[in-house]
């Protein structure tokens, strides 16, 4: 053999990585199928079948659904005073008020003006709850409704009127650590 010939050498050399290689192929396969094992597992343990739309799927108390504006229980009047600060604070830009003056004879809030028109476009909102931490009065929440599909996007501005409303049917909701 030359002394320039690098033969079993290098075929040594060539081995040994790529056989290392292959076996931590292996052993990431192998680990990736027991993962998998386990996800499935544990999928099939905690699955139950809900019967929706006869049974609606309970959420979690702090889930954001569908919005609620919302009244003084005493005085009945609207808690909103059209200030805007929801609407500046949203990201998705899909609050619109329109605010107006309380006068004496035409009191619809306990501010000095109220939201003549108040408008979420819940096709574009995505529910990052911006609006309720924006504000100042707790006159707009984020309820526990999910059910808001439609079959054309301008059903998916919801008025004031509506969002004022009380959901026809309550959500259920899921009891601590379920
Ligand atoms: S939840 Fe977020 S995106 Fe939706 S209306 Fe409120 S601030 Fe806008
Ligand atoms: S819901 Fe609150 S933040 Fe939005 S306009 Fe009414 S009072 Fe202002």
């Amino acid at each position: 053999m030359s002394p320039y010939d690098p033969g079993e050498d290098v075929i040594a050399v060539q081995r040994a990585p790529t056989s290392g290689a292959v076996r931590g192929t292996y052993r990431a396969f192998g680990e990736t199928l027991r993962g998998l094992k386990t996800t499935f597992a544990r999928i099939v343990e905690g699955t139950t079948t809900i019967q929706y739309p006869e049974e609606k799927t309970p959420v979690y108390p702090r889930f954001r659904g569908r919005h609620k504006l919302h009244r003084f229980e005493d005085t009945g009047l609207e808690k909103c005073v059209g200030c805007s600060l929801c609407a500046a604070a949203c990201p998705a830009d899909c609050i619109r008020v329109v605010a107006a003056e309380n006068t004496p004879e035409h009191r619809i809030s306990a501010g000095e003006r109220y939201a003549a028109v108040y408008e979420i476009n819940l096709s574009r909102c995505i529910f990052c709850g911006y609006c309720e931490v924006a504000c100042p009065f707790d006159a707009i929440t984020m309820g526990h409704d999910y059910e808001m599909s439609d079959y054309s996007r301008s059903d998916l501005i919801f008025t004031k009127e509506m969002l004022l409303a009380e959901p026809i049917e309550r959500t259920p909701l899921r009891n601590e650590g379920e």
